[in-house]
């Protein structure tokens, strides 16, 4: 079996959890802001929360923004259902803005006519949340501008990008969003088993983001509305949940983080090389803007269905029955059930739908060998001949 992706687990990442598991903490020691710093040194940003997945990081995002019932969020509709549940979980209302043909992100040109549409209908979002699909950053220079220009937050998705790069800065330094939000699931770039952060430049945003991981509870004595009764004393000044990432998770993710650039680079090499072996066959590759050093979490080719004989399906099922588990990134959202239910019709967002038909994610991840990834080659080159 060779998956899409997959984590990439050394002796160092295993004595470092069960070091943990031998200290005194096992959550809420001193694991958490070490794992919170490793992140900010790579992204430049000022500060970070940990919490135990990206789809909680996204929430606190919205939370901290002050998403409230009837305002809107915007998204991409190419991308994880949990960039757009965290606007329903703040009982807000979501909307879809369609990719660009070219980097399946979040076109900037498509933002810039719907807000105009939506700033005369008086419905214009409290929220975008671009996503770097891939791990390529979106156009976030030009969706900033647009932000300016409207007044919307912005919340970058950056779940498959740490380590990735825009206009020469790393993703997640927050210089053109309010808040970047990391996943550390196993598929993702680097690992802390489930896990999640949110980062941000902004010392407010940064204590209601705290405030919202744990119950929204403080010791913070500049925040509460009494003197402190004793020593015990806390209070609670927001409903916010337990989001709080584990020691445990968090060793493994400082462990990992000493090998993101290694990560990154493998990432890369492996990239090149399906860009070679795959250059005569009717597929589309992945597209890079100039702009961008993707963290290359995924390898998204596009069957160009009218030069090839068979199926997507066909070409899908062989793959899989080779025992290369393929896997496509995304259905888009707006056609699940839960959303059509909400009112969205396919056709709705053509350039999404249209992708939806003919990529597939070829097998992904640093420890991928080239026999492995001949492999790969030789069964899609069958497919398609
Ligand atoms: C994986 C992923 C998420 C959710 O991450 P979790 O850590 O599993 O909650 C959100 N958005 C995108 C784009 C993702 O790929």
């Amino acid at each position: 079996m060779i998956p899409y992706g997959r984590q990439d687990i050394s002796q160092q990442d295993i004595d470092a959890v069960t070091h943990v598991l031998q200290s005194d903490f096992l959550t809420q020691g001193p694991k958490v802001p070490l794992f919170e710093q490793a992140i900010m040194d790579v992204c430049g940003a000022k500060y970070a929360a940990a919490v135990n997945s990206a789809t909680s990081a996204l929430h606190i995002a919205c939370l901290a923004l002050g998403l409230k019932p009837d305002d809107w969020l915007w998204t991409t509709p190419n991308t994880f259902v949990a960039s757009a549940n965290c606007g329903l979980y703040c009982g807000a209302k979501v909307d879809f803005v369609d990719i660009d043909p070219k980097t399946y992100n979040l076109s900037a040109q498509k933002l810039a006519k719907k807000l105009e549409v939506a700033e005369k209908q008086g419905r214009l979002p409290k929220i975008v949340v671009p996503v770097h699909l891939s791990g390529q950053s979106c156009d976030m220079q030009a969706i900033h501008a647009l932000s300016k220009k409207y007044g919307f937050k912005i919340i970058e998705d950056g779940s498959h990008a740490i380590g990735g790069r825009y206009q020469g800065k790393p993703i997640g330094n927050c210089r053109y969003s309010d808040i970047t939000v990391f996943s550390f699931h196993p598929v993702k770039i680097v690992t802390s088993a489930e896990g999640g952060m949110a980062v941000t430049n902004d010392p407010k945003l940064a204590e209601r983001l705290e405030l919202f991981r744990s119950h929204g509870v403080t010791r913070d004595e500049q925040l509460m509305s009494k003197p402190a009764d004793g020593p015990w004393y806390y209070e609670q000044i927001e409903l916010g949940y337990n989001y709080r990432m584990t020691d445990l998770q968090a060793a493994l993710g400082v462990s990992q983080m000493q090998r993101l650039e290694c990560f990154i680079q493998d990432r890369h090499q492996i990239a090149q090389r399906y860009d070679q072996l795959l250059s005569d066959l009717p597929l589309t590759l992945p597209w890079q803007h100039p702009d961008n050093y993707s963290a290359m979490h995924l390898y998204v080719i596009r069957l160009q269905l009218d030069k090839i004989a068979k199926t997507y399906l066909e070409v899908f099922d062989a793959l899989r029955e080779a025992s290369i588990l393929v896997n496509l990134h995304y259905i888009p959202v707006h056609t699940h059930p839960f959303y059509q239910r909400m009112g969205f019709k396919l056709g709705d967002f053509p350039e999404s739908e249209q992708y939806y038909k003919e990529a597939i994610s070829l097998p992904m991840f640093p420890s991928l060998t080239e026999e492995q990834q001949d492999y790969v080659v030789s069964v899609l080159k069958e497919q398609l001949s």
